[in-house]
């Protein structure tokens, strides 16, 4: 009868967490860390947000839970409003979960039923495809469209397996090309990919508009996603774009897709959604797929219990309101830029540094063992976990990631605080990280 709770790692024994405040979080024995990466890309409006918190007391104060097959709530209504008025135009109706994955899975199905409502019962449009070096979650069905490599290979005989096409990785061109002589064969990968499965089968695109935790902030070149858009426009497959990571501001723009004024048909999001004060995910789409719904079936056959459930709605709602007043959005840009140019200082003298990348703040590192030919190191140098311990012995939290590159592991984290961040905190943040990263290289490179 000794509760435990099942950890992540048996390996570590990760320290316990007692308090947060902005940037900074606090561990039980008084240690201070600045969050670096917002959790995981989540915590957006740092930590203990008076109004986020206010908003949350005072929804659990009036419902705290209502079935969404009975009732609807006004904290649900109200983020809706919210999420929609930063959305991009035609893109109103928002289908609240409670994290990304289930979000992935609302989008899935939601594309599956829309054709058979718009073209009938017998329509062969199901399959998504989706792009290798991508994320979308850790249930049976999202691991099917995409995953970490090391995390993937031990639960693939549970996969419906999506067909999947190359991410825009230019640093390590998966068709060993250059940009922009290459004329974007990544993007163009989609058409041909299509027409070999025959666009009558295929419901939709997926991909995040910067990939994350894979391989570290892949950052797309300025045709990539117009392009995407006019192949799915043109086979009639709908554009999902995964904003789990990237949306909410975190790339200095309400949404990533916004840097290239491309309308998806749905967003995927969560993370930023709520910053962390209550799971929430949620997935806004297109008008004209769910009005299909509303004059076809009536009823999008999907549901979970938590579906809309008023604390979320609460702090959804209170967090856009939160970024509308104070120009979150607009200081994410504005520190995103602060720290590009501190990151690209690191990049020219740290001899381990290959390449940074990123939008707003939203950056990835990656790793190498030699920046003339771009090698990695050795999976067994742990290279990415070194950076992350030495710079958690400065104080400073990173996300660690590995990319599957060409069979063999890669080494790159996320550097992502929240949005909220001031010049001075990123400041401290750049000669944290610039200081852990020298005496991470002296081992590595010794
Ligand atoms: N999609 C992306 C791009 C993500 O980064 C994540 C989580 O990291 C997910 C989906 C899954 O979200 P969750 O962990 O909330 O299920």
């Amino acid at each position: 009868m000794d509760g435990k709770v099942l950890p992540r790692s048996f390996k570590t024994q990760a320290p316990i967490i007692v308090k947060g405040e902005g940037i900074y979080l606090e561990d039980e024995s008084g240690r201070r860390y600045i969050d670096g990466c917002s959790g995981a890309l989540i915590s957006n409006l740092g930590h203990g947000c008076p109004e986020i918190i206010e908003a949350v007391t005072a929804q659990l104060g009036r419902i705290e839970f209502a079935h969404p097959s009975r009732w609807r709530t006004e904290a649900t209504e109200e983020a809706a409003r919210e999420v929609a008025s930063m959305a991009p135009e035609g893109l109103d109706y928002v289908w609240f979960v409670s994290g990304g994955s289930e979000a992935i899975e609302s989008a899935v199905k939601l594309a599956r039923q829309y054709y058979v409502e718009r073209d009938g019962a017998t329509t062969s449009k199901a399959q998504v495809i989706a792009r290798w070096n991508s994320y979308h979650g850790s249930t049976i069905g999202t691991m099917g469209l995409a995953g970490s490599m090391a995390r993937r290979r031990l639960f693939s005989p549970l996969f419906l397996e999506a067909p999947k096409i190359a991410a825009h990785y230019c640093y390590r061109c998966p068709f060993e090309a250059t940009y922009p002589s290459c004329g974007l064969l990544c993007a163009r990968e989609l058409e041909k990919t299509i027409r070999r499965i025959g666009p009558q089968y295929v419901s939709a695109f997926i991909a995040e508009p910067i990939v994350g935790s894979t391989v570290g902030a892949l950052t797309p070149p300025e045709e990539y996603w117009p392009m995407i858009r006019e192949v799915c426009d043109r086979y009639d497959i709908l554009l999902i774009a995964d904003e789990v990571m990237t949306g909410c501001g975190r790339t200095g723009a309400n949404f990533c897709v916004d840097h290239w004024k491309v309308t998806p048909d749905i967003i995927v999001t969560a993370k930023g959604m709520a910053a962390g004060y209550v799971p929430t995910g949620g997935i806004i789409v297109r008008n004209a797929i769910a009005e299909t719904l509303r004059d076809g079936s009536g009823a999008f056959l999907h549901g979970h219990t938590y579906n809309g459930n008023p604390l979320s709605g609460a702090a959804t709602a209170a967090v856009f309101r939160y970024m509308k007043k104070h120009h979150v959005v607009e200081n994410a840009r504005a520190q995103g830029e602060r720290l590009a140019t501190g990151l690209r200082k690191i990049e020219a003298t740290n001899p381990m540094v290959g390449e940074v990348r990123g939008k707003g703040l939203m950056w990835g590192v990656e790793l190498v063992a030699d920046r003339a030919t771009r090698a990695p190191f050795p999976k067994s140098r742990g290279a990415s976990a070194l950076a992350t311990k030495e710079c958690l012995e400065r104080g400073l939290v990173i996300y660690p990631g590995g990319g599957m590159i060409d069979g063999v592991e890669g080494d790159n984290f996320l550097i992502a605080p929240p949005l909220v961040a001031t010049a001075a905190e990123i400041d401290e943040i750049l000669k944290r990280l610039e200081e852990g990263l020298d005496a991470a290289s002296k081992k590595l490179l010794s």
